[in-house]
């Protein structure tokens, strides 16, 4: 018999990988424990209709470890986590679903803490809170998505910063993909500091909003890569930094909210070659993170926008030490979070 877990793609020395199941909810999940050398795992819990097994367990497996990177450079005193749950998101849903998976949680005695995702809401949350401590992002105090694009706006500052040798976003162009939570709060805040917005989403009403309120021009979906600007800000899908998309573009920054930005590791030399400063993903968009974890740690609130801002800061020591190095930032990124949660 072949080993299954050991051998996937996506498995980096996970501490634990638990397979949760109950048959009266109909629950069937996957809950993967990266790194807790910081502190307990913490990541979102992801409801989705997965073609196999298989693609459960190497979303898993890749999302948690996502989740030890993010964290570690974020300064928090976390590991990283991720569950996800085989099922759609729009018809399988049920409170008793969620509840066991709160009791899976708690088996796990903290080990791992989950919190909301791509097809979860605060309200399922809410559902794994009646069995569980161990869960964040409930909602209560709000979403996390504006501190996500103060993080972007921040680091987009110092991506300007380091390319441009500017200190002021004034006159620059922006194309910037999808006006979800996280990029129309980032687009208002690129726009408020003097940036021309190019704008594509799927959503025509998003679009006008943008078109009036922000005076943001607008592209189709694919037209948004061939844009002549001066950065481009991926706030929609993964993967969209491949090599047609880099053949295409005209930036010299990239700088997103979106989670998996370069469609495989080596995109990120590619984009250097080419000149374009990427801000990888996982430092940019941890805001979101900072904010559910000050939340779930009873820290100050007050402290939470300080942390986000740091953020530029992590990303400005990036960008110096790539070029000192003559390395590209995702990789340098990486050497950053390993220093801190490897021992
Ligand atoms: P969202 O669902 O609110 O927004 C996504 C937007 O993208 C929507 O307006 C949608 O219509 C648009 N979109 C979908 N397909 C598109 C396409 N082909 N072209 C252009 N636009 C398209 O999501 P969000 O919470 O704003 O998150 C955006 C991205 O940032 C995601 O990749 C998410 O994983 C990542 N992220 C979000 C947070 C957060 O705090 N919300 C934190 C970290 C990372």
């Amino acid at each position: 018999m072949t080993a299954f877990i050991f051998n996937e793609l996506n498995f980096d020395n996970h501490e634990q990988v638990v397979f949760v199941s109950e048959a009266k909810s109909g629950l069937k999940g996957i809950i993967a424990v990266h790194n807790t050398n910081l502190g307990p795992a913490m990541g979102g819990c992801r409801m989705w209709n997965y073609a196999s097994e298989a693609h459960a367990v190497n979303d898993v497996l890749r999302l948690s470890r996502g989740m030890t990177y993010k964290n570690a450079v974020a300064g928090l005193p976390i590991g990283g986590g991720k569950s996800v749950i085989i099922g759609n998101p729009k018809t399988d849903k049920t409170p008793a679903l969620f509840e066991a998976l709160g009791e899976a949680l708690e088996r796990l005695g903290g080990r791992y803490i989950t919190a909301e995702d791509v097809g979860t809401s605060p309200a399922d949350m809410a559902h794994v809170a009646t069995k569980t401590r161990y869960v964040a992002g409930l909602g209560d105090s709000g979403d996390p998505s504006p501190f996500t694009a103060l993080g972007c706006f921040v680091g987009a500052q110092a991506a300007v910063k380091h390319q441009l040798k500017r200190d002021s976003m004034e006159g620059l162009v922006v194309a910037l993909q999808g006006l979800g939570h996280v990029g129309y709060d980032y687009a208002r805040r690129l726009h408020a500091a003097g940036a021309k917005l190019i704008v594509a989403d799927i959503d025509e009403a998003a679009l006008e909003r943008a078109r009036t309120e922000l005076g943001a021009e607008i592209v189709s979906t694919t037209a948004i890569y061939d844009v002549q600007a001066d950065i481009y800000a991926p706030c929609a899908l993964g993967a969209t930094l491949n090599p047609d998309t880099l053949s295409r573009m005209k930036v010299k920054i990239v700088a997103g909210a979106a989670n998996n930005q370069l469609a495989t590791a080596d995109i990120g030399d590619l984009l250097r070659q080419k000149g374009v400063l990427y801000a990888p993903d996982f430092v940019i968009n941890a805001g979101g993170i900072i904010k559910v974890c000050y939340e779930y740690l009873n820290k100050p609130q007050a402290d939470v926008e300080a942390h986000v801002r740091e953020i530029g800061d992590t990303l400005a020591e990036v960008f110096a030490r790539a070029d000192r190095e003559g390395r590209s930032t995702s990789v340098v990124a990486d050497e950053v979070a390993e220093a801190r949660f490897k021992r």
